[in-house]
């Protein structure tokens, strides 16, 4: 749709540029900003311009993902990902648009949208990435996906502030997820991730939550222990499901994942 309250659009090529100005703000691939009318915003800067790597190896065996990585572009590194690599597919796929979508919308403007279905925020959450943000006095700053997304439509990022990249730690030896929508086609109403490394047992939950719920153990924990945590979450309620089945749902995932690993 027109934004027809935005007045000026700036790529940014530098991060100087990267300086809002009030009613100014930055622009992804702009999925989600140009979707609903966007009160009192007048300007957009073009993350694009800053031409970062989408995808950068680590060396200490993990994965850098530019908050510009497009979804179709993750999707293609797939295979960096070790024992992860069969969850990015079926995440990406998780946002239920067209490959014209995938194409543009980015893994950090996805995060940074903030929705509880964020496919984006389920997989980082999910094996442990780290948000990468630059703040407006040149530094950085670092915290866990999982609570940089504080809840509906609201993140940790401090007014002038930009997700950078995400840092993806080695891959685990093992790890699987779980989604339930209410129709095939409709938008995720519960998505669990588990995974299993060095660390123990941990289970994330997204999409039936508002924000994502993450518990760890240090070795498997039993059916009983691992629902007694499952239940502390408060549970999402929109025309995608209402919380009651998003909490059977997640619990049933939780059990099943647990069963799977073990
Ligand atoms: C058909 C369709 C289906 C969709 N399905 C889903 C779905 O299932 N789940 C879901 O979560 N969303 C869904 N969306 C919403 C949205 O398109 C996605 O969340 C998408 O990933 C947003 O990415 P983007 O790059 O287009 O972000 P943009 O629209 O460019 O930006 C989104 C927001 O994030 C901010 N932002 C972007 N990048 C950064 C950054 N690096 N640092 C700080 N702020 C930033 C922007 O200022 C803006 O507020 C859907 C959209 C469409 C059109």
């Amino acid at each position: 749709m027109d934004l027809i309250e935005v007045e000026r659009m700036r790529l940014a090529t530098s991060r100087a540029d990267l300086a809002l100005a009030p009613g100014e703000a930055v622009l992804a691939g702009g999925t989600w900003l140009f979707s609903e009318p966007q009160q009192g915003l007048r300007g957009l800067v073009d993350l694009t311009g800053l031409g970062w790597e989408p995808v950068i190896d680590l060396p200490d065996g993990g994965v850098s993902i530019a908050a510009t990585c497009t979804l179709a572009q993750l999707r293609d590194a797939a295979s960096r990902f070790g024992a992860a690599a069969a969850l990015i597919a079926p995440l990406v796929d998780a946002l239920l648009g067209s490959w014209k979508i995938h194409r543009v919308a980015t893994v950090g403007g996805n995060i940074c949208t903030a929705l509880p279905a964020g496919p984006m925020t389920a997989l980082a959450s999910g094996l442990g990435a780290t948000a990468v943000i630059w703040t407006p006095d040149g530094g950085e700053r670092r915290m866990p996906v999982s609570s940089f997304v504080t809840g509906l439509r609201s993140t940790a990022l401090a007014p002038g502030e930009v997700l950078r990249s995400v840092e993806f730690p080695p891959s685990p030896a093992w790890a699987a997820h779980r989604r339930a929508s209410l129709s095939p086609l409709g938008r995720s109403a519960a998505l669990v991730v588990a995974r299993r490394d060095a660390g123990g047992f941990t289970l994330t939950v997204t999409a039936s939550t508002p924000a994502p719920c993450v518990f760890a153990f240090d070795a498997l924990p039993t059916a009983a222990e691992l629902a007694a945590e499952v239940e502390s979450c408060a549970w999402y309620e929109d025309a995608h499901g209402a919380p009651d089945w998003r909490r059977a749902t997640t619990l049933r995932f939780a059990e099943e994942l647990r069963a799977e690993v073990s």
